[in-house]
């Protein structure tokens, strides 16, 4: 949701409710969500006017003498095709001004049609059916959710044809036409009074739901943040061990995994605490990135992890490696950080940056064994690289001694 929306849901839930008054693009939403609604109930109410209008004239025929009947028949017929139109020009999202134009001169129609079938019936008729038209008008009023001027606008055409063809009755005196108008008016501005509490209620909810919708949509984003967070190593970008150990215990028992086995390098820099003794710790750091950026792009993107473990040592996961794939993966490692000649000025294998790998793998055939047990193999691998020289790669076999520490 745009800023500038934001901020004005805000402004209006702060102020006093019966302020709130939409424009612009808050207006915009609101009649987008609230249309199918409104079209709905504007059909309904349409369709039934018709009916009821078409099942009166019909008990009217069956009851009254011909010469009413008749008389009546001209006026009804009238609505029926004005209310159908007014329900067609409902039955899709058209622009405000023809809703409008739609709805007022629809209104317009049926009003005068069911007040003129009183009028030209005449006798008890005329006023019966002016009464009728004031209902008409006033259920329309209350059921629209439409803007306050396009009610205000029916409103007045019901009390403008009361007062009017009223004046004109022949049986009734003026100062009774207008008293009659009069007390009419108060119910019918009241009944406007009540549709516009309605629609500033439903304005109310309506901000209170976009609302909710920024807090959720800004908690998503925060919760996806955290998560983020959560499972990245800050310095190095990469992930970091908590996300690892939560993959490996996720794929561990993997179907992929059980079939086509997978191995683990244990990757440490060699004498790291050297490099940050004689070229500072920041240096330290610029060389952790920039080997785990190394370690990272000698994997295969798509399948195989890799995450801090740890001060200067890296966890790999290499899905569906066997031993010797696994080596040549790690061998790649070690000779591309060789290769990067990132100084460690004061290390005893040379004057740049190596690192010592430690692997071990899960074939297929192997016995079955915990995400756990292969990662030890893999420190003890690591131990034993250490201790042969450094910047070296040794594979965990079988038969291996673990050494003492
Ligand atoms: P070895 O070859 O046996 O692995 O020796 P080493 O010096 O690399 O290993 P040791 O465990 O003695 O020292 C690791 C050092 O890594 C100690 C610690 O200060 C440093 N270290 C750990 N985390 C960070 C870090 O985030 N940044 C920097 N700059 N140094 C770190
Ligand atoms: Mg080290
Ligand atoms: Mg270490």
């Amino acid at each position: 949701m745009p800023p500038t929306v934001v901020n004005e849901v805000d402004r209006l839930l702060a102020g006093r409710t019966r302020d709130i008054r939409f424009s612009g693009e808050i207006s915009r939403l609101f009649r987008e969500r609230s249309w199918a609604q409104t079209a709905k109930i504007i059909r309904a109410w349409m369709v039934w006017v018709v009916v009821l209008d078409v099942l009166t004239l019909v008990v009217n025929a069956l009851l009254l003498p011909t010469e009413i009947v008749l008389a009546m028949l001209a006026p009804a017929a009238i609505l029926p095709p004005a209310a159908l139109i007014t329900a067609a020009v409902f039955s899709k999202p058209r622009s405000l001004w023809v809703q409008g134009l739609a709805i007022q001169l629809g209104l317009f129609l049926i009003l005068l049609s069911v007040a003129l079938v009183g009028v030209n019936a005449g006798g008890e008729f005329y006023e019966r059916h002016l009464t009728i038209m004031l209902f008409v008008a006033v259920t329309a009023i209350i059921i629209f959710p439409i803007p306050l001027e396009w009610s205000i606008t029916i409103a007045a055409f019901a009390l403008g044809f009361y007062l009017v063809l009223q004046l004109q009755n022949p049986t009734v005196p003026t100062g009774s036409a207008l008293a009659g108008a009069l007390f009419f008016a108060s119910g019918v501005v009241a009944t406007v009074v009540a549709r516009r509490t309605a629609t500033i209620l439903a304005h109310k909810t309506f901000l209170l739901e976009l609302r909710d919708r920024t807090r959720l949509a800004d908690l998503t984003d925060a919760n996806s943040r955290l998560e983020l967070l959560a499972r990245t190593d800050p310095l190095t970008g990469i992930a970091n061990r908590r996300w690892m150990m939560e993959t490996l215990n996720r794929i561990w028992n993997d179907e992929a995994i059980l079939v086509k086995g997978a191995a683990i390098l244990m990757c440490d820099i060699d004498h790291f605490k050297l490099l940050n003794d004689s070229l500072g710790h920041a240096e330290g750091d610029r060389c952790l990135v920039k080997v785990a950026g190394i370690i990272q792009s000698s994997l295969r993107d798509d399948r195989d992890q890799v995450a801090r473990y740890g001060g200067e040592e890296f966890i790999v996961l290499l899905p569906g490696l066997d031993e010797q794939k696994a080596t040549t993966i790690a061998e790649r490692i070690r000779t591309r950080v060789e290769a990067a000649s990132l100084p460690n000025p004061r290390s005893t294998i040379g004057p740049y940056v190596t690192v010592s790998i430690g692997v071990a793998d899960a074939g297929p055939n192997d016995e079955p064994i915990s995400a756990e047990q292969l990662q030890r193999q893999a420190d003890e691998a690591l131990y034993l690289a250490k201790k042969l020289g450094r910047n070296r790669v040794v594979r965990y076999a079988p038969n291996f001694s673990p050494p003492n520490r």
